[in-house]
C-alpha cells in the first residue's frame, strides 16, 4: 500500500505507537495546478543548461577565480598562479561548456513558484477472500468501530483486499464517505457493540465498489 500511495506522490510516515492512525501521508504540490513539488533546488549551468543534481555531481569541475586578475584555475588553489593574490572566489563549473553552475529552486512547468504542503492521515483495514468450510465464499470481510471515525476531513481509510492471485485491490474513502454509505446502520447495536462487519463481494466489491482506486480523493 505505500509502494502504492508513492506512486501517487505521497511519501508515508509509520506512527511510533498505535493510536487507529496506521499512517501518515505528506506531499508537496503546486498550489496553483497541483502537480508534485520537488522541494529540492536543482544544480544547473547557466550558459548551457545542463542538470548536475542527481547522478553527474561529480563532474562538476572545481574553478577558482582570482579577483583581482580575473584568472581562471582548476583545482583547489589557494593562491593566483598568475598574480599571488590570495582573493579567489570558487567557480563551480559545467564539464561541457564552461558556464557556471548554479543552484536554482524548483518551480512548477506551469510557471509557478508557489507549493503547498499536504498531511493525510490513513486507517488502513484488510481482508483477503473468505472460506467456510474450505470453499472461497467470494467474499471480503471488513471490521469498522466507532472508534474508527476519526471527524477530520483528513482523515481517511483504506481497505486493503487482497485476491486469490495475491493481488492487492484498494478503496479508498472519506469517513463521510463511509458514513454515506452506511446510513443508518451505523447507529445499529451491532455498530454500537463493535461487532459490525461489512461483507461484501470480491468479484465487484458491492456497495464499497465505487472507491476502487479512488486514491484522488486524498486530495
Ligand atoms: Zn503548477
Ligand atoms: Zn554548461
Ligand atoms: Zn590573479
Amino acid at each position: 500500500m505505500s509502494f502504492e500511495l508513492s506512486k501517487y506522490g505521497w511519501n508515508v510516515y509509520d506512527p511510533v505507537y498505535d493510536e487507529y492512525i496506521d499512517f501518515i501521508i505528506h506531499k508537496h504540490v503546486c498550489k496553483d495546478c497541483g502537480k508534485n513539488w520537488n522541494l529540492t533546488p536543482k544544480l544547473v549551468c547557466k550558459k548551457c543548461g545542463k542538470d548536475f543534481s542527481k547522478i553527474q555531481k561529480s563532474k562538476i569541475i572545481a574553478k577558482k577565480m582570482c579577483l583581482d586578475c580575473k584568472y581562471e584555475m582548476i583545482g583547489n588553489k589557494t593562491k593566483c598562479v598568475k598574480c599571488g593574490s590570495k582573493n579567489l572566489i570558487n567557480q563551480p563549473s559545467c564539464d561541457k561548456c564552461g558556464g557556471e553552475i548554479e543552484m536554482i529552486n524548483h518551480f512548477c512547468e506551469c510557471g509557478s513558484k508557489n507549493y503547498t504542503t499536504k498531511f493525510r492521515t490513513i486507517q488502513v483495514k484488510s481482508s483477503r477472500i473468505e472460506y467456510k468450510n474450505g470453499k472461497s465464499k467470494n467474499t471480503y470481510a471488513v471490521d469498522m468501530k466507532p472508534r474508527d471515525l476519526i471527524k477530520d476531513k483528513y482523515h481517511f481509510y483504506i481497505w486493503c483486499l487482497i485476491d486469490n492471485n495475491d493481488k492487492p485491490h484498494f478503496l479508498v474513502m472519506s469517513v463521510n464517505n463511509f458514513k454515506k454509505i452506511m446510513g443508518d446502520s451505523i447507529k445499529g447495536i451491532s455498530f454500537f457493540k463493535d461487532q459490525d462487519r461489512q461483507h461484501f463481494s470480491a468479484r465487484d466489491f458491492g456497495k464499497w465498489k465505487k472507491f476502487l482506486n479512488k486514491f484522488g480523493k486524498l486530495e
